[in-house]
């Protein structure tokens, strides 16, 4: 526990040093820039070394955080990497996208009375000290099992379960349907917020423990599931997401110059259509209005002002009621994209060559609350009004892709397309096939989906011991 407790008063968290807004709208580089150790060691240092640690309660891999904020507290950063890295296969990555704010900091009993500690970005500081090491120290697994275990997609879940089951001593051949690993953290997430490199990095540490990563081999396409049984697997995971884009099915959405915020992503993502001589570039949109109001509406406007654009995101209910990361709307906000609340498109407006000219929204007041707990959006009469644009950008969310139980016999998935796993556990209607991420849960969150990861990993880990013989 940290020796050192409460000797530092403060209750506000040491800041986030960023790159000002004014230079990173025209940049993709990493908007925050991490802690150095003395500021490190001294947010370490307001931890209170909790009986019963509440924050590790609130994080779903379980990461013994007291443990390895007391070792930053001490300086002793390689020991917190080793306490960190045994439970999060990604660190890096979680250090800088997971909600903490909703998650390990919310239980954080610094947060009663001032800043929680900000664990998160302590998080991040360690794993960037351990890459920053000329030798970082390869993990260690159990003594192979001699079985194979086919894990279906690259993203947060599917990593997640691999690297567990790497360390019990299986043999993992993840399965990626796209060019390159991680899911959404790749074609998704940006690089100002995640750089690929660093992703890249923590992907290598993982194919250290001797994990396989197959891409472009799309399962329920190229091999069938029932095939990875036949084909010597014990079991396989799916983790396979929930990567397609749900659009409004109003007038206009074919129009050219209408995209699904995965689209717009992924090009800029993995195409590079933002870089100079790029093979398929962007359209060069002057205006751009992005539709929702989650951290995928942020991420898509966000890049849409760096290719140059005046963006303006329209969300039909009011600021309170936002889903993104409070800190991802103030980027969004600083960067100057402008925020039309209260706002719902009815309409995309073309000219008669079929190119966007403009959306034309509904003005909405919030009534009583809706079965999400949220005040319902309604309209208010006679205030619709136009907005000019030639960009339209609908980020209102996702569900899985319907391929893996349409083609796999006896995969059970309910009315919306999420596969279906017994009731607390990740065990699918398919004896030896796991399920668990955004592909049972829908659209969530990088932590969740490695929780579920992990957990499936336990439950395989269970079945083979119980099934030798599979
Ligand atoms: P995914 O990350 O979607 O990975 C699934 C993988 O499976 C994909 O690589 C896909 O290509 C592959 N696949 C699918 N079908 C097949 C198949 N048949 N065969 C082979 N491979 C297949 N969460 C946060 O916590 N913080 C954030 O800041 C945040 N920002 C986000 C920003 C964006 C733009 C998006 C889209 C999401 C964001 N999320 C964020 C949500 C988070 O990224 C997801 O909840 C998480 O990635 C889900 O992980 P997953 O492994 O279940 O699925
Ligand atoms: Fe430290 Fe907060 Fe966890 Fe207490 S709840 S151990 S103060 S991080």
């Amino acid at each position: 526990m940290n020796q050192n407790l409460n000797l530092s008063p403060t209750p506000t968290a040491a800041p986030m040093p960023v790159q000002s807004p004014a230079v990173r709208r025209h940049n993709f580089e990493e908007v925050a820039l991490g802690y150095d150790e003395i500021t490190a060691m001294e947010e370490a240092r307001r931890c209170l070394g909790c009986p019963g640690a509440p924050c590790r309660g609130g994080c779903p891999v379980g990461v013994h955080i007291p443990q390895f904020i007391a070792k930053v507290a001490e300086g002793d950063f390689a020991a917190a990497w080793e306490i960190l890295s045994a439970d999060n296969t990604l660190p890096a990555v979680c250090g800088r996208v997971c909600p903490q704010e909703n998650q390990c900091q919310a239980a954080c009993v610094r947060g009663k009375k001032g800043d929680s500690v900000a664990i998160g970005r302590l998080e991040r500081f360690v794993a960037d000290w351990h890459r920053a090491q000329q030798e970082p120290k390869a993990p260690s697994c159990a003594e192979e099992k001699g079985k194979k275990v086919a894990v279906v997609g690259s993203g947060p879940a599917g990593l997640a379960c691999a690297g567990e089951l790497a360390r019990k001593g299986y043999s993992v051949t993840v399965f990626e349907a796209l060019h390159t690993p991680g899911g959404v953290l790749a074609y998704g997430i940006p690089a100002f917020r995640l750089p690929k490199d660093i992703l890249h990095e923590e992907i290598a540490g993982l194919e250290k423990l001797g994990i396989t990563i197959q891409t472009d081999t799309v399962i329920g396409r190229t091999i069938p599931v029932e095939e990875l049984l036949k084909d010597g697997f014990s079991a396989v995971f799916l983790g396979s997401g929930a990567g397609l884009p749900n659009f409004m099915g109003i007038p206009g959405e074919t129009l050219c110059g209408v995209f699904s915020a995965n689209e717009w992503l992924t090009r800029i993502n993995l195409m590079h259509a933002a870089e100079p001589g790029a093979a398929t570039p962007l359209m060069p949109a002057k205006q751009v209005v992005v539709v929702g109001g989650g951290n995928v509406a942020m991420d898509a406007a966000r890049c849409a002002l760096r290719c140059g654009a005046e963006v303006t995101i329209v969300y039909r209910r009011g600021r309170e009621e936002l889903p993104a990361r409070a800190e991802e709307v103030e980027h969004a906000e600083e960067e100057g994209i402008t925020f039309r609340l209260l706002t719902n498109p009815v309409e995309i407006l073309g000219d008669e060559n079929g190119f966007v000219t403009g959306i034309r929204c509904d003005t909405m007041a919030l009534g009583e609350p809706d079965e999400s707990g949220r005040r319902r959006p309604e309209v208010v009469p006679g205030a619709q009004f136009t907005l000019d644009c030639d960009a339209v950008i609908m980020a209102i969310g996702t569900t899985p892709n319907p391929l893996l139980h349409r083609t796999t016999a006896g995969l059970a998935a309910d009315r919306r397309g999420r596969l279906t796993t017994e009731e607390g556990s990740c065990r699918t209607s398919l004896p030896g096939v796991f399920a668990g991420g955004d592909a049972v849960t829908g659209a969530a969150t990088v932590i969740l989906a490695m929780g579920a990861g992990r957990k499936a990993a336990q439950e395989i880990d269970e079945y083979l011991r119980k099934n030798p013989s599979h």
